[in-house]
């Protein structure tokens, strides 16, 4: 059959493999599987939030709200927005898949650093976008800067902070360089780890009030499925000013999230704390990644996420990462992304534990 002829040269996107993989194929106990891959929250759902699942769970039978206002309404407290300057979507994935349906089609470009989320590509591809990337694999505006100046493009996306490296530039770098990008250029700014980012350095924290103030063609992205744990529920936003916001509503499926999902999103909003506290957890564990690295001479990328990147040097990260992945220990290689590194998600003390055990044993043999 002939399909459509834009997706000859899309490649799935290969997500984090499941604990349920590495039970059936190498037998081991799910007890015994540590999943560092999918940068999850290691410390689970907010209890807050599990309990109104479980009060709510008899609604599923609902569709939900389809207008989402309470979410939309304490969202836009939160971010000191209006709730017209907010969309919801099945995670930020689908927001992001609006604005390249919205913005792109077989003659437009889209603008990105060589090394970051590969959803970028894949909707881009959808649409026949043509993609340009930086040389450098982590963000710079400069090589952004040129590209833009030479090739022009419909959209630009900034990972702040970028997976899968950990990096981020500063919020006045990102600034400035909107002040640069011409009004009919949508900017995306992927903050999916921006709660992270803010928590270890101020100077990266991107302020959604201000950006839409200031800058009518660019949009903010955030998710409930990293810091708020909620990546099973699939809950992302996105906020920019109206005219973007109601050209994306045009795309918009009816009942985008579920019932449940939009009653855990409301609730978890309720529970700053426990956000709080994952994100002191993430950064305390985070240091202990970082000094394992200088004792085993591995070069890592400083990290403003909840994951860290070791480049391997002398091993291959692939056999490496299957070597990890036959002990129980999922983790992420990043061959695919041109790079001889793994990415790991920062976990909880005991499965960073593991992991250093495990890693050790791997590299020994
Ligand atoms: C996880 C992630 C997202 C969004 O994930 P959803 O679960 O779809 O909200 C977006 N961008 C980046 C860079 C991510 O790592």
């Amino acid at each position: 059959m002939n399909f459509n002829s834009v997706l000859d040269s899309v490649s799935s996107y290969e997500a984090g493999k499941p604990i349920e993989l590495v039970v059936r194929e190498f037998g081991i106990d799910p007890k015994d599987v540590v999943k560092l891959a999918s940068n999850e929250n290691p410390y689970g759902t907010s209890p807050k939030v599990t309990a109104k699942l479980q009060e709510i769970a008899h609604k599923a039978f609902l569709y939900p709200d389809d207008s989402f206002f309470e979410l939309k309404d304490a969202l836009a407290k939160k971010f000191n927005v209006q709730s017209s300057n907010l969309i919801i979507g099945s995670g930020s994935d689908q927001v992001l898949e609006f604005c390249i349906h919205a913005k792109c089609s077989k003659d437009s470009k889209v603008l990105m650093s060589k090394t970051t989320f590969a959803m970028y590509e894949i909707y881009s591809k959808h649409v026949g976008a043509t993609i340009l990337r930086t040389p450098s694999h982590h963000h710079v505006l400069d090589e952004f800067r040129e590209i833009y100046q030479n090739e022009g493009a419909d959209i630009i996306f900034l990972c702040l902070p970028n997976n899968p490296l950990g990096e981020c530039l500063d919020k006045e770098d990102v600034y400035k360089f909107l002040d640069e990008v011409a009004k009919d250029t949508l900017v995306i700014l992927d903050c999916a780890y921006g709660e992270y980012a803010k928590y270890k350095d101020t100077k990266k924290e991107i302020v959604a009030s201000d950006v839409i103030a200031k800058y009518p063609n660019v949009i903010y992205l955030g998710t409930f499925s990293k810091a708020y744990a909620l990546g099973g529920m699939r809950v992302g936003y996105g906020i920019a000013g109206e005219e973007i916001i109601k050209t994306l509503h045009k795309i918009r499926p009816p009942f985008n999230i579920t019932t449940l999902s939009l009653a855990s999103a409301i609730e978890a909003l309720k529970d700053e704390e426990f956000v709080s506290e994952c994100i002191a957890k993430n950064f305390s564990q985070m240091s202990r990644y970082e000094e394992f690295a200088k004792e085993m001479n591995i070069t890592y990328i400083p990290s403003y996420t909840n994951f860290i990147t070791y480049y391997l040097e002398g091993m291959s990260s692939k056999e490496v990462a299957y070597a990890l992945l036959k002990r129980g220990m999922i983790i992420r290689d990043l061959t695919s992304y041109g790079l001889n590194a793994i990415r790991i998600t920062i976990g909880s003390q005991e499965q960073n534990s593991k992991f250093f055990t495990i890693f050790k044993e791997v590299i020994s043999c």
